[in-house]
C-alpha cells in the first residue's frame, strides 16, 4: 500500500494551500481531487475576477464578520490573515488590489484563473503529488485511528489527512458533501447545512418583468408571519427569478430565518433618503408641471428610470386613468406610499445550486481552530467550506480557505 506524510482530499482553495504548505516543511504530500482539474469553483469567483480576501487588515475587525465564530478564529488568524495572502500570492508572482467597494481584494490581473495556477504553482514548487480525476471513498479507519483514505483503486495510507472536499453549495463544481458522512462515522456532529449568500425568490411577475435593473439606493423591508421584520438599504439587482445582488446575498442568512414561518412580505422603498411628505410635494409639482395629463403618463417623472410601469402595476387603474387635476389628496397619498412601499412577496432562497456558500458543517467546538485538527481525530484536519462559519460575502470565504488551509498544513 502507498504511503505519505499528509494526504490532502480536495483541490479547492482549501487543500492547495494546506498541501503547498505542509510540503514546504518538505513533508510528502499527495493531494487527491475528483474532478479532472482543481480549483473549479474558485474559477467562478467573485464572477471570474476572485475576490480573494478583503483589504482590512485589522484582525479584529476583519474577524467581526464571522459574528459569534470569531472567537474561535483568533487564533488561526494570528498564523495567517488578509495581509499574508497578499505576500504569499505576490510572493508566487500575483499581485492583488483593493477596490473601493467594501475594501473587496483582488488579484491585479482580476482573473481568477490566474488565482488558480498560483495556487497550483505553489504545489509543485514543494513537490506535492496531484491525482486528479480521482474520487475518495472515504476514511480507512484502523482500530479507531484515522490511517489514510480508500479511494476506487484502493487504499492509500497517511499519517495525517486534511479533508478540504468544500460545502454543499453550487455541486456541479465537485462539492457534494460526501466527506461530512465520512465524519459523522467517526464521531464528529454535522451542523445541517442550508444555502447562505444566495438569492432570495420573489413570487411576482413585476420584479421578473425588472430582469437586468439594478437601482441603487433602496430600502428593503423584510417582514414575518408573526410581525418581525429587518431591513436593509443599497443596491438590489432584479432577475428573473426574483432579487439579488450584495445586499440581497447577504441578507439571506436573516431573511431565511423569516421564511421558516412561511412566505416573507416585503416592501421596496424606492426613495429612502425623502420622507413622505417630500415625496407627496414631489408629486404635487409633477400634478402642477403636466394638469391635463392622466396619472398613468405621469409616474414616469416621479420614480427612477424604468420603475415606472412597476408603480403602475401597483395602483388601481381608476386612480391611473384620473387626471391629475381631479386627484384627491387621500389618492396622492396612496401613490406615495406605494413609491415607499412597492410590496413582494419572497417565497424561498434559490438553494444550493445558486447559493455561494453554505452555513453548516461541522462546528468549530468539535475543532481545535491552533491546529484546525479534529479534537476526536487529531490526524484529521478540517479545512475551508467544510466549516460551520457563517460570513458574508466580500472575500471572507475565501480568506477562511487562505487561513484555515495554511494552518492546517503547517500543523499536518
Ligand atoms: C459562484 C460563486 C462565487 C464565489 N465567489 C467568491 C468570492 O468572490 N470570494 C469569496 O471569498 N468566496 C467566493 N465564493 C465562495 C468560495 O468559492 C468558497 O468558499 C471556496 O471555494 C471554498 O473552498 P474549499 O477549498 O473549502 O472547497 P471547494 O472550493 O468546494 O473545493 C472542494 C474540492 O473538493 C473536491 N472533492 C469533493 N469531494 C471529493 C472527494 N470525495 N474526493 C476527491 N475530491 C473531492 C471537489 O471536487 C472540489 O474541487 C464563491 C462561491 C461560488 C459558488
Amino acid at each position: 500500500m502507498e504511503n505519505f506524510d499528509v494526504i490532502v482530499v480536495g483541490g479547492g482553495p482549501a487543500g492547495m494551500i494546506a498541501a503547498g504548505h505542509a510540503a514546504e516543511y518538505g513533508r510528502r504530500v499527495l493531494l487527491l481531487e475528483k474532478n479532472p482539474t482543481p480549483g473549479k469553483k474558485l474559477e467562478l469567483s467573485g464572477g471570474g475576477r476572485c475576490n480573494i480576501t478583503n483589504g482590512e487588515f485589522d484582525t479584529r475587525e476583519f474577524l467581526a464578520n464571522y459574528g459569534e465564530y470569531a472567537k474561535f478564529l483568533f487564533s488561526p488568524f494570528s498564523r495567517f490573515a488578509a495581509r499574508d495572502t497578499f505576500e504569499l500570492f505576490e510572493n508566487l508572482g500575483l499581485s492583488l488590489y483593493i477596490s473601493e467597494d467594501r475594501k473587496r481584494a483582488f488579484p491585479e490581473t482580476d482573473r481568477s484563473i490566474d488565482v488558480n495556477r498560483a495556487l497550483q504553482n505553489y504545489m509543485k514548487i514543494h513537490d506535492v503529488q496531484c491525482r486528479f480525476s480521482t474520487s475518495v471513498q472515504g476514511l480507512l479507519v484502523e482500530n479507531g485511528k484515522v490511517t489514510g483514505v480508500q479511494t476506487l483503486e484502493g487504499p492509500l495510507r497517511s499519517e495525517s489527512v486534511i479533508l478540504a472536499t468544500g460545502g454543499t453549495a453550487y455541486p456541479e463544481t465537485g462539492s457534494t458533501g460526501e466527506a461530512f458522512q465520512w465524519l459523522e462515522q467517526i464521531g464528529h456532529t454535522i451542523v445541517k447545512a442550508t444555502p447562505d449568500i444566495v438569492p432570495l425568490k420573489v413570487k411576482e411577475q413585476w420584479v421578473k418583468d425588472l430582469s437586468g435593473t439594478s437601482l441603487d439606493p433602496m430600502r428593503i423591508t423584510f417582514t414575518a408571519k408573526d410581525g418581525t421584520s429587518i431591513f436593509r438599504q443599497g443596491k438590489i439587482l432584479f432577475t428573473h427569478f426574483g432579487i439579488s445582488g450584495p445586499l440581497i446575498l447577504n441578507s439571506a442568512h436573516e431573511v431565511k430565518k423569516l421564511l421558516k414561518q412561511g412566505p416573507v412580505s416585503a416592501v421596496i422603498d424606492l426613495f429612502p433618503k425623502l420622507e413622505f411628505n417630500e415625496i407627496d410635494r414631489k408629486i404635487l409639482a409633477a400634478f402642477d408641471e403636466n394638469k391635463n395629463k392622466i396619472v398613468r403618463n405621469v409616474t414616469k417623472i416621479l420614480v427612477p428610470t424604468g420603475m415606472a410601469k412597476t408603480l403602475n402595476a401597483n395602483l388601481p387603474d381608476d386612480l391611473l386613468d384620473k387626471k391629475v387635476n381631479i386627484v384627491t389628496q387621500e389618492e396622492r397619498k396612496q401613490l406615495a406610499r406605494t413609491i415607499k412601499g412597492l410590496p413582494l412577496t419572497i417565497t424561498a432562497t434559490m438553494g444550493y445550486d445558486w447559493a455561494v456558500v453554505c452555513d453548516g458543517g461541522i462546528p468549530l467546538e468539535e475543532v481545535d481552530t491552533k491546529t484546525m485538527a479534529s479534537r476526536l481525530h487529531p490526524n484529521v484536519f478540517i479545512t475551508g467550506d467544510m466549516l460551520n462559519i457563517s460570513r458574508p460575502s466580500g472575500g471572507f470565504s475565501l480568506q477562511l480557505c487562505w487561513t484555515t488551509g495554511y494552518v492546517a498544513g503547517g500543523n499536518a
